[in-house]
């Protein structure tokens, strides 16, 4: 992971920035890819390194005010041992279903820290939160009605914050999450008649929830949110039931995937949010503001490793087949919500003499089974081993490991 030296690398850089041994052999923390695999218990498998998502966390904490929290959206990845790792270095968690809810609480998060979001909450979700106590991003009425139901029959008042369907979009994010129509959140026009309901109601107000959308690797429109979304809040101001202790910022920081994706410049981003923090500390003592980040924060630590089964040449094109595919990495197969397929950063596990152009597949019977389209690599023999990078979010748990019916895929935390 190249964060802390060179904010402005490109996706390409990737695979040859990455630590190799004296043999050539990418290293995953301190040791060889083969003995990390044989740690694992083989191929194929996800690799998490311990190290680089520290170094992560302490860059942006280096660049981040004390002022700001830093949260983390189990979503990205919810493996019970990352999560745990993360438990020690972020400040909370958000979650989004009752099982990730019960990941952030076996981790040891303090509930005080832990929010809860997503559209459509159920009545059995809605009443294990309340029994935890964590807090609520309530994303309806419907939502805030249920929740004042059960404080007043269980005699807990329900934490709450308010989810706003932003009035505009994070302009460059590849997933757009408010502005326009939108299943998430309270539309912000309706913000002001939902809290005059929620004043009467036995709930605990604690703040907002302004998430713009995922996936940007521009400053500006990431400034330009954070500033709309303050603005928004401030005036509100007169129309809350006590001081917010929360104002939840949202994220969307990206990381490059794809050749000329070049990464996200954060420094003008956190100047702008420690701006922001200061402002609010005088606007609304007492508030503090927190940023969930995904991606940003385990995305580029972890690495999807294959076996090559076979080598097969077809009209002219060599093709790798590996024993891992779309089933277990939907997202570099290109399948994950992209509108074209782009190739992630690759690269076989030994460096060789020979370099050569190949098309690396998955053993699935369809086309889609593709990992890499047309890549210049080191030219590979069967048993040599894979390795897609920026594979730490959204691989094992975003994937249909159904699919065809192989192996679930394993997982390490090196
Ligand atoms: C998905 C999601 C995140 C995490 O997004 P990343 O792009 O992984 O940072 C954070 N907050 C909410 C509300 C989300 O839905």
């Amino acid at each position: 992971m190249m964060t802390t030296n060179s904010p402005q690398y490109d996706a390409a850089e990737v695979a040859r920035a990455w630590p190799r041994n004296e043999n050539g052999e990418l290293m995953v923390g301190s040791m060889p890819l083969s003995q990390a695999v044989g740690r694992a218990g083989g191929t194929p498998c996800y690799l998490y390194d311990r190290a680089a998502i520290e170094r992560r966390v302490a860059y942006l904490r280096a660049l981040l005010g004390n002022r700001i929290d830093l949260h983390y959206a189990i979503k990205a990845n919810p493996m019970p041992a990352l999560v745990c790792h993360l438990s020690r270095l972020v400040d909370g968690f958000d979650v989004a279903s009752g099982q990730e809810l019960g990941v952030a609480l076996d981790a040891g998060m303090a509930v005080a820290d832990i929010s809860f979001a997503g559209p459509g909450k159920q009545e059995a979700e809605l009443m294990r939160g309340l029994a935890a106590g964590i807090l609520f991003n309530v994303e309806s009425l419907r939502e805030l009605q249920a929740l004042a139901t059960m404080s007043e029959a269980t005699g807990y008042a329900a934490r709450v914050a308010l989810r706003v369907n932003l009035p505009f979009e994070a302009k460059s994010s590849s997933m757009k999450m408010s502005g326009g129509p939108r299943q998430f959140g309270i539309d912000a026009e309706q913000v002001p008649a939902v809290l005059k309901e929620l004043a009467a109601m036995e709930l605990r107000f604690e703040g907002f929830h302004l998430f713009a959308g995922s996936q940007n690797l521009k400053a500006q429109p990431l400034i330009e949110a954070q500033s709309l979304s303050y603005g928004l809040v401030m005036s509100w101001a007169d129309l809350l039931p006590r001081t917010p202790r929360i104002l939840n910022m949202g994220g969307g920081f990206g990381i490059p995937y794809a050749p000329n994706d070049k990464a996200l410049d954060l420094v003008p981003v956190t100047d702008h949010l420690n701006a922001l923090s200061e402002k609010l500390a005088r606007d609304m003592p007492g508030a503090r503001m927190a940023i969930e980040l995904g991606r940003y924060l385990v995305g580029e630590a972890g690495l999807y490793v294959s076996r090559v089964i076979e080598r097969k040449v077809s009209r002219g094109q060599t093709f790798l087949i590996v024993d891992g595919g779309m089933h277990q990495h939907l997202a570099a197969s290109g399948n994950f919500g992209q509108v074209i397929r782009r190739n992630y950063p690759v690269s076989m596990g030994c460096l060789r003499k020979e370099q050569e152009t190949v098309n690396v597949v998955g053993p699935l019977c369809t086309p889609l089974d593709l990992l890499a389209d047309g890549v210049e690599m080191d030219r590979a023999t069967a048993g040599d081993l894979f390795v897609v990078f920026q594979s730490g979010a959204y691989g094992r748990s975003a994937s249909p490991r159904d699919f065809l019916g192989h192996p679930d895929v394993r997982e390490a935390l090196i």
